[in-house]
């Protein structure tokens, strides 16, 4: 059988893409790796930001987004992608087991996951103070102290998002300054209840229940301390899983596939949706906004086809 669409990953991006194209009336398989639906949200313990269910968990939400699906009959496979013919007019995927399967187009939504600092209590805490996303999770750290790792700019972003909600934000950078812009760093630098921690690198993170504070180091002095702080924001870069189709799809120096609102790529009938395209902001309402956005541009591609 040849599909009209084979979906590659079953977070928000790809669960929503499912539903458009089934409303659609496209034949659609979504394959999956881990047999389970929903993506990185399924470990957020609380999603407060998309709209209409607040305070909702990221695994009910998930289930919810899955449900739909079911209820539309969408097919769903699990398996691994380990190779693939894009280019061609007819797109091959392949799965680790061989397994085969045709469609006329492709959309990548294989999302992507943070960078961690591997220290000591950062997954012990991971949900219970440790957070990385600012905007998801900030509201719950209001005029609590908080630090935020990183120097680039979404932690810089990050940390003027906090310091308007929290009591004192801690900017954790390994270097002597920022790799963010210099206009978002000024505005950074000039916020009151701010303190940069130039030089320094987190050592730990401590709590007993939920994170109390953070020892840090500083590399030039050879000084520690400890801040007492109850949310720790890790913003050190984000890895898209982008890797194996790189060798045809283009993709930008930090490896996120470069593709527009539309989530056209370089290759005709191959879309990118998600936390894997370059965009400014990585959340589940753009993920599902770029799965709606990539089944309309698919429609276009088939009527152009046909
Ligand atoms: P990024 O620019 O790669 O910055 C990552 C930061 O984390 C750097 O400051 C880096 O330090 C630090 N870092 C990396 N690994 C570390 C480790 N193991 N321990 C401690 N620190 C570590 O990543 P990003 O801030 O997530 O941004 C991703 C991309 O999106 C960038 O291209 C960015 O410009 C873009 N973006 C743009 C906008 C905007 O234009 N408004 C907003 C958000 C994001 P060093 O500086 O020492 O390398």
């Amino acid at each position: 059988m040849i599909y009209d669409v084979i979906i590659i990953g079953s977070g928000p991006a790809g669960l929503a893409a499912a539903i458009y194209a089934k409303r659609a009336e496209l034949s659609v398989i979504v394959i999956e790796k881990a047999g389970i639906s929903g993506g990185q949200i399924i470990n957020t313990y609380e999603v407060d930001n998309y709209p209409g269910i607040p305070g909702i968990s990221g695994f009910d939400l998930s289930t919810k987004f899955r449900e739909h699906c079911d209820r539309l009959e969408t097919e769903f496979i699990t398996g691994e992608v380990t190779d693939f013919v894009l280019e061609d007019q007819l797109k091959v995927i392949t799965l680790e087991d061989g397994t085969k399967y045709s469609a006329k187009s492709v959309i990548i939504a294989t999302g992507g996951v943070p960078r961690h600092l591997n220290v000591e209590g950062e997954n012990k805490f991971s949900g219970l103070g440790v957070s990385y996303c600012a905007t998801c999770d900030g509201a719950f750290f209001k005029n609590k102290s908080v630090a935020v790792v990183g120097g680039g700019d979404v932690a810089v972003e990050d940390a003027i998002f906090l310091a308007r909600i929290c009591k004192q934000v801690y900017v954790i950078h390994r270097r002597d300054e920022f790799r963010a812009s210099k206009s978002i760093s000024s505005r950074l630098l000039a916020m009151e209840n701010v303190t940069v921690l130039w030089d320094s690198v987190v050592e730990m993170i401590a709590g007993e229940e939920t994170v109390t504070g953070i020892h840090v180091s500083n590399l030039k002095t050879q000084e520690n301390n400890i801040y007492p702080v109850s949310g720790v924001f890790i913003a050190v870069g984000y890895i898209p899983n982008s890797e194996i189709y790189k060798k045809v799809v283009a993709v930008d120096e930090a490896g996120y596939i470069i593709a527009g609102e539309n989530c056209e790529t370089n290759i005709p009938g191959v879309y990118a949706a998600g936390d894997v395209r370059t965009k400014d902001l990585r959340q589940i309402i753009t993920a599902a906004s770029d799965g709606a956005n990539a089944i309309t541009a698919v429609e276009k591609y088939l009527n152009h086809l046909e």
